[in-house]
């Protein structure tokens, strides 16, 4: 039967399947919220095509690591720490659907109120209101006033984890978080303490098994990224490698490094955010208050030295900007790819596949979303220019289609 809403997007340049180089002029055909073809544009019924001119068509963008309800403010911590959940409902709302704008077509929260998160993921896919396809952590699992206290998910013992992470799993989580290490936007936390022991975080993964999800670990610490590899964790979120001695600065572990890449553990250095932190500190931003339990250096030069050799001995790499910590607005997505460009070394394809197919595939989505082919959700974002050539390029989009429904029209 023919469908009356059918349409064929037609670019100047069209993400290729593998989303490692461009089709010339063609168009990618929709249907019932569906991708159904993706054709050289002359062979695209004229009357059912929208030219979108000289732009860059790309899989909607999936992004890996945000915090909804958390205001992308230097002094975030005063508000939600004790804030109520009416105004943390109000302001995740209103984020998704800037995250949308911005070409954003799925996206992972990776920590929030189990009240605020659950409710916004349902808001969304019942067509309350507009945002992204949204998986959701609930409350990340941490102990009793360390990282991120205040979303709800303090645990300490082993059995009292257990607990926790099957209570997330019953209410529907997508994934499961753990605070491996503190972090710096608690002030009662230390980034270079280990939180758990490897044992306790396999509790977590295997509660999470049992509801056929994965878990993912904050960690500055290199102890904590050992644990959590020793625990059974998928997911690496920072990945920093810092010492528990301040004076050493980082501890880095090519050894543990390598059986990272080996056993495909995904990692999400979020070194976007630090890009977008550097770039205020050279306009003369204010800054987040330092955490005060937090001493030593830690050079962000030696971070992403570090952060090459892992790309050097083939780890894989997931997007995620960290959205809702300062500077990192959520329309600014596009800035851990540049700075997987600029910083690590990637190729711009490289970059783009993390925030597209690759990231889908770690979250688990990766049959339905991030990719340009038949069958495929119809998640599309534009941009202009080409971001193959110059990363900086992806940055604001000129159309974005979530499942078939256009989200920002072309002008
Ligand atoms: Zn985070």
């Amino acid at each position: 039967m023919a469908d009356p809403e059918r349409r064929f997007y037609r670019a100047a340049r069209v993400a290729n399947e593998a989303v490692d180089g461009w089709l010339p002029d063609h168009a990618v055909g929709v249907s019932n919220g569906k991708i159904i073809d993706v054709l050289p544009a002359a062979d695209a019924p004229a009357d059912e095509t929208v030219d979108l001119g000289d732009v860059s068509l790309l899989p909607g963008l999936v992004e890996g690591h945000t915090h909804i309800p958390c205001p992308p403010r230097v002094d975030a911590f005063d508000i939600i720490s004790e804030e109520p959940n009416e105004p943390a409902l109000m302001r995740a709302a209103h984020a998704v659907g800037l995250a949308l704008h911005s070409g954003i077509t799925t996206m992972r929260d990776l920590g929030s109120k189990n009240e605020v998160v659950f409710a916004v993921r349902e808001a969304i896919s019942s067509g309350v209101i507009p945002g992204p396809r949204l998986l959701a952590a609930g409350a990340p699992i941490t102990r009793t006033m360390d990282h991120c206290w205040f979303w709800g998910g303090e645990a300490d013992s082993p059995e009292a984890v257990r607990t926790m992470a099957q209570a997330h799993v019953d209410q529907g989580a997508d994934v499961l978080k753990v605070m491996a290490s503190g972090g710096n936007f608690t002030p009662t936390s230390n980034p270079r303490d280990r939180q758990y022991p490897p044992e306790t975080i396999r509790e977590i993964v295997e509660a999470g098994k049992s509801g056929g999800i994965e878990v993912a670990a904050h960690t500055h610490a290199a102890e904590g990224i050992r644990a959590a590899v020793e625990g059974g964790v998928r997911h690496l979120i920072h990945c920093r490698w810092l010492s528990a001695n301040p004076e050493e600065g980082f501890r880095y572990d090519a050894e543990l490094a390598q059986r990272i890449a080996d056993e495909g553990i995904w990692v999400n250095p979020t070194i976007g955010l630090g890009l977008l932190a550097s770039e205020a500190r050279e306009r003369g931003d204010a800054a987040p208050r330092r955490n005060p339990n937090l001493r030593g250096s830690s050079p962000r030069e030696q971070g992403l030295e570090i952060l090459r050799d892992m790309r050097d001995r083939g780890v894989r790499f997931t997007s995620g900007l960290d959205m809702g910590m300062a500077y990192a607005d959520f329309n600014r997505a596009p800035a851990e790819a540049w700075a997987f460009v600029e910083d690590v070394g990637l190729s711009e394809w490289q970059a783009l596949r993390i925030m597209t197919c690759d990231t889908a595939g770690a979250i688990g989505v990766g049959e339905q979303v991030g990719k340009l082919v038949r069958g495929y959700d119809a998640d599309l974002a534009a941009f202009p220019g080409d971001p193959a050539g110059d990363i900086r390029d992806l940055n604001r989009p000129v159309f974005v289609m979530q499942s078939g429904e256009v989200v920002v029209s072309p002008s």
